[in-house]
């Protein structure tokens, strides 16, 4: 039996994607969202298990080395991020399609790994938007606010090597358009 697809979505910061996926399963319950594994303090708010998993540095170091992770990468420099693979294996083959949310270099990996994946590029209309976006968050110190608008800008020359680029002037037609790129209807 055939895995159901795996969809990889990527972006630079602020430029709205939790916000474009959170729509999407709301429009299609039965897209799964793989839950990543981080290094990074819980934000206020924050369910362990359910927005992410928190994990130390030394059990983060223990799945790399088991080979637990489909990928993982250091993002804004500063806290490690993984996707765990038999999570998303289990899912697949119960049928379920999984979508992950991830950096340029998660995307990367999983691109590599998982040759049948469809990756999915979310831009902003303008550089400014995201600088606006991210300024206006406010949840940043301007130090990481600065080191976040360097990560995005790597990032955004990416785009081309993603299988669908999707501009988001607005949530509901970006959360349109992916479903479409993700043969959702
Ligand atoms: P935040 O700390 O704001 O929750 O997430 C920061 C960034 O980490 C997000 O832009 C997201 O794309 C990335 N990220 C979240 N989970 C993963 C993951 O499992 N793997 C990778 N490579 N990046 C992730």
């Amino acid at each position: 039996m055939n895995a159901a697809p795996l969809f990889v979505v990527a972006g630079p910061t602020a430029v709205g994607k939790g916000t474009v996926v959170r729509r999407l399963r709301e429009m299609h319950p039965q897209v799964t969202l793989s839950i990543s594994v981080t290094t990074r303090e819980p934000r206020p708010g924050e369910v362990d298990g359910v927005d992410y998993i928190f994990v130390s540095d030394a059990q983060f170091d223990r799945m790399v080395d088991n080979g637990d992770l489909l990928e993982w990468a250091m993002v804004h420099n500063q806290n490690r991020y993984g996707t765990p693979a038999a999570w998303v294996d289990e899912q697949r083959e119960n049928g379920l399609p999984v979508l992950l949310e991830v950096d340029l270099a998660g995307a990367r990996q999983v691109k590599r790994k998982v040759p049948g994946c469809r990756s999915i590029f979310i831009e902003p209309p303008a550089w400014e938007d995201l600088q606006r976006r991210l300024l206006s968050r406010g949840t940043e110190t301007l130090e990481e606010q600065a080191r976040r608008l360097r990560t995005a800008r790597e990032e955004l020359a990416a785009a081309g090597e993603f299988d669908v680029v999707i501009v988001n002037h607005d949530v509901d037609r970006t959360a349109v358009e992916l479903a479409e790129a993700m043969g959702l209807n």
